[in-house]
């Protein structure tokens, strides 16, 4: 008796031990399942994420300008149309231009510290510059103008055609950006001339990317003679302060910038 309840006792243990297995071996099986669907789960929601982002439009600057102090220093326009005044040169503050870079030339001193700042890092990557033209009196310019019209005039042009052929090569006295002290002419050691041929070297390569951080724009672009009124000059550089790299960005030249920020 004692052995027939011991071993219904055994049956009974191990067909309660045989569910018990059963029933953990269901729930992993269970549990593999739900864990397996809810990793397809996330594996398909990841499309989802590569959906483009909303943009926040508060995000995007405006290719409009901001408004600026066109009065101030460094906004001064000097062109065909626009001569120097006599108050703004009579305020000038010259200074040297730095040392190791041509000859000494004179500029405002309000550009000297990001002017050293460019050169010294054109100088740090291994680029040679150098200033041929800085500041210019008008005196100076009436020479350098006279000259480029008495070398037309021996090409054969009227003298009124020889004039305004000049100044399209040397601005007419007075109208020079050279007169401001915030413009250089911008070379290399290698390659003093002054032609289109500037713009193969490493020097220009260097000045087109970088001169913007310091404040310098190429003022005289290509195909802009039309407004400028001078043509294509790959070594004139004209200190603007903050805003030289939307200008440059901008692709507009300094005087069609001034007139979009007078729009504003
Ligand atoms: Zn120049």
């Amino acid at each position: 008796m004692v052995t027939k309840s011991r071993s219904l006792t055994l049956n009974k243990l191990s067909s309660l031990l045989i569910k018990l297995i059963g029933l953990t071996l269901s729930g992993l099986m269970l549990y593999i399942l739900f864990k397996r669907n809810f990793l397809v789960k996330s594996v398909s929601s990841k499309p989802a994420n590569l959906q483009p982002p909303v943009i926040n439009t508060k995000n995007i600057t405006s290719s409009q300008p901001e408004q600026i102090d066109l009065s101030s220093w460094q906004y001064i326009l000097v062109n065909y149309d626009h001569p120097v005044t006599q108050e703004f040169i009579d305020n000038l503050k010259l200074v040297n231009t730095p040392e190791g870079y041509g000859p000494q030339l004179k500029v405002d001193e309000r550009i000297y510290p990001q002017l050293e700042q460019m050169l010294s890092a054109a100088k740090a990557d291994g680029v040679e510059l150098y200033i041929c033209s800085a500041f210019r009196s008008v005196d100076y310019q009436t020479k350098l103008f006279n000259n480029k019209v008495d070398e037309q005039l021996n090409r054969g042009l009227s003298k009124e055609q020889a004039i305004e052929e000049a100044a399209s090569w040397v601005a007419k006295p007075g109208c020079s950006e050279h007169h401001t002290g915030l413009a250089l002419d911008i070379v290399a050691p290698s390659h003093r001339t002054l032609d289109d041929d500037f713009e193969t070297t490493n020097a220009f390569a260097w000045l087109y990317k970088n001169s913007p951080k310091y404040g310098f724009i190429l003022r005289y672009p290509k195909n802009k003679k039309d407004i400028t009124h001078v043509n294509y000059e790959p070594w004139h550089f004209r200190f603007v302060g903050d805003k030289a790299q939307e200008i440059t960005d901008s692709g507009l030249c300094l005087e069609e910038y001034f007139s979009k920020i007078k729009q504003i």
